[in-house]
């Protein structure tokens, strides 16, 4: 799953799918076992380790390109009920220090934990203290998926970071983790623009561009969102499922959320200034489920897919020769 339990697991799975257990178990297209597809012929294939071991291939990643997919099979792993969650809040005026600090801490970290460094504006709630709120802050929030005792051990680290304006950590249900940012994204009353980057690293550089844009953005709720990679998401090679090259230790999700139509231009062109910045600290893939608006599509396609991609055409010519998929991310069968 994604880390907002509405989003749909069709959609994600077919792009790649980052949640809770990324570190530990891959990107949940890592743990599809089979799909049943309808083709754009009509005909119901399943596509799994025995049979059409293409087809699997191709949607491992590939998105929804080769037909509907009517029903999906994963492997499940036991988590929880309870696990360790840290949620740790620093002042803006701490942003680079800390930032640097979670950087060096984030690529040792052991596969259990799953986190994030979120640049954002503090909102008026109790836990933070007054005088952040409306302030950019830096948050970490970070999951371990094994045993409690120890996720509070292997967080301690993360935890000790700077002097937090606020901590917030503990055992928690699994599920509630799962639910924890749900509110943040509620359907149909706010406005949302998307866009992302695979990062080399987190240079002094590219924390000093972050936190000069976070202070910049036009609604309190856009966020900057570096997502921990590496783990087990980082382990299969890049041609061994269609998502591509795995060896980014960090992706920036570039999130601009707001409120009125009002805000549309100011916040497409904050994400899309945020998305330019990033070139030079960029592997030059991006996350497909974070595409923006479709505007660099062919150049997306090809970075992020590489030599994939041209598997992928030669699959999309077998399954869809017409391109009846063709409202997605779209691989061209020519
Ligand atoms: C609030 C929110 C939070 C998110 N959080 C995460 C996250 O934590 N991790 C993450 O990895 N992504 C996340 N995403 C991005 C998410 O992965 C994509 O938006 C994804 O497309 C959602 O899947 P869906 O089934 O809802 O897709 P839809 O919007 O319904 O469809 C998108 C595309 O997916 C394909 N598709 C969907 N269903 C099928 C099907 N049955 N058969 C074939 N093709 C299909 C089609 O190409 C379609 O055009 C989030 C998105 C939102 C809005």
């Amino acid at each position: 799953m994604g880390v907002v339990t509405q989003t749909g697991i069709a959609g994600l799975t077919l792009g790649g799918g980052l949640g809770w257990l990324r570190r530990k178990y891959g990107l949940s297209c890592d743990s599809l076992i089979s799909v049943d597809l309808v083709t754009a012929a009509g005909e119901v294939v399943t596509a799994g380790t025995e049979h059409d071991q293409d087809l699997l291939w191709a949607v491992r990643g590939g998105g929804g390109n080769f037909g509907v997919v009517t029903s999906f099979e994963f492997r499940a792993y036991p988590v929880g009920p309870d696990v360790y969650f840290a949620q740790v809040l620093h002042a803006g005026a701490d942003a680079r220090a800390v930032l640097r600090s979670y950087g060096e801490w984030a690529v040792t970290a052991p596969d259990e934990i799953s986190s994030f460094a979120i640049l954002w504006h503090a909102p008026e709630i109790e836990e933070i203290p007054a005088e952040h709120h409306g302030t950019p802050i830096v948050v970490f929030v970070a999951m371990h998926s094994g045993d409690a005792a120890r996720g509070e051990a292997e967080l301690r680290p993360l935890r000790d970071i700077g002097s937090p304006i606020a901590d917030l950590s503990g055992v928690q249900p699994y599920l509630d983790v799962q639910r924890f940012f749900d509110e943040d994204y509620p359907a149909h009353t706010m406005r949302y623009y998307w866009k992302s980057r695979y990062l080399t690293g987190l240079p002094d550089e590219l924390i000093d561009m972050l936190v000069k844009r976070n202070e910049i953005s036009p609604s309190p709720h856009c966020t900057l969102d570096v997502w921990q990679l590496g783990g087990m998401l980082s382990r299969p090679g890049a041609r061994d499922t269609a998502f591509g090259d795995r060896s980014a230790p960090f992706l920036l999700g570039i999130e601009a959320n707001w409120e009125s139509p009002r805000d549309d231009e100011a916040c497409v062109e904050w994400a899309r200034g945020v998305y330019a910045a990033l070139a030079p600290f960029s592997t030059g893939a991006e996350y497909l489920n974070f595409p923006g608006a479709y505007e660099e599509h062919d150049r997306m396609m090809r970075t992020t897919f590489g030599d994939n991609l041209d598997r992928l055409a030669a699959l999309k010519r077998q399954y869809d020769p017409d391109n009846l998929f063709r409202l997605n991310q779209n691989v061209r069968p020519d």
